[in-house]
């Protein structure tokens, strides 16, 4: 099967607190139209998605995914995910994709079309672009204002934070003021100075030894690449840590790294033009660490 490739799942019935799909899933042309004008994605980005890496035709982390993906329905209030119809909908999907290379498998669970019956589900599958220079040489990074303070999620829940909506206009026009500046990417802070997130990765900063990432308390999402780094960090014994993390911490840091599931760990090597302490051997360690994972 070639890229890019597209699966519609049919939604036959739903009610308010759970979803159940026919088990046919509809492969369709990318190049053809396959959804409504009136999906309320398409015109509200009110939907949830995931992006999943498949390596050599192993899919990479498939149930914190799903799991997250299910943390962002109840957020949303959209119908709960079944676990079971996405395991299957992924592995009809990956069983389908090119066996070798790295590729980006995107899930959506949006809320339909308006006064429609039921949500809209999807996955499209494309080749991952080239990350390797990148993941060898590093990004520089500005931090950027995310104008909220610490403890945002708790006080105004409506805001979504901690969901993985379908709403990234924000996260990618602060991909751009990063370039405006001189950059390659972008770290939020919170109004009073806490590090959060990328605005598609999560941050992993070593302090004294200690590999710190700033607590998923409902601001940031909790990053698969993440913990799955962390569960490696522990099996060998090293210590890591949720807390949060200011930003003087940031810029004093041993190392930091930004990490997500198709890009993997990159180092982040200056910050606000000043440059950081790197540790490039780690880096290396985490990618392969990352790229070969085959227990999913
Ligand atoms: N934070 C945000 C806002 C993201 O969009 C992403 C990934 O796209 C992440 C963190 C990292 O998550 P993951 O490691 O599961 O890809």
């Amino acid at each position: 099967m070639s890229l890019p490739f597209t699966l519609l799942i049919d939604p036959v019935s739903v009610d308010s607190e759970r979803i159940s799909f026919d088990d046919t899933f509809h492969e369709m042309d990318s190049a053809a139209p396959a959804l409504r004008v009136g999906e309320l994605s398409a015109q509200r980005g009110d939907g949830i998605f995931e992006t999943l890496s498949v390596v050599n035709g192993h899919p990479q982390e498939v149930e914190p995914h799903i799991a997250r993906l299910r943390d962002s329905a109840e957020i949303c209030d959209l119908p709960v995910p079944n676990p079971a119809q996405w395991r299957a909908a992924i592995a009809y999907a990956v069983a389908r994709l090119p066996q070798q290379g790295e590729l980006a498998l995107k899930f959506v669970l949006s809320r339909g079309v308006e006064s429609g019956p039921a949500p809209t589900a999807w996955l499209h599958a494309t080749r991952a672009a080239d990350f390797g220079a990148v993941r060898a040489t590093g990004v520089r990074v500005v931090t950027l204002d995310r104008g909220y303070p610490r403890g945002v999620a708790e006080r105004a829940p409506w805001l979504l934070m901690g969901a993985k909506t379908l709403s990234y206009a924000i996260n990618m026009a602060a991909l751009r003021e990063a370039t405006r500046r001189g950059a390659d990417d972008t770290i939020f802070v919170t109004t009073d100075g806490y590090v959060m997130e990328g605005p598609t990765s999560s941050v992993i900063v070593r302090i004294d030894g200690v590999y710190v990432t700033p607590a998923p308390n409902g601001a940031i999402l909790h990053g698969t690449t993440q913990q799955s780094l962390f569960e490696y960090l522990r099996a060998q014994g090293v210590p890591v840590e949720y807390r949060d993390v200011t930003l003087s911490e940031l810029r004093e840091a041993d190392a930091s790294w930004l990490v997500s599931s198709v890009r993997l760990a990159v180092s982040v090597t200056t910050l606000d033009g000043a440059p950081m302490r790197t540790d490039f051997a780690v880096s290396n360690e985490f990618n392969s660490y990352l790229l070969g994972r085959t227990d999913n």
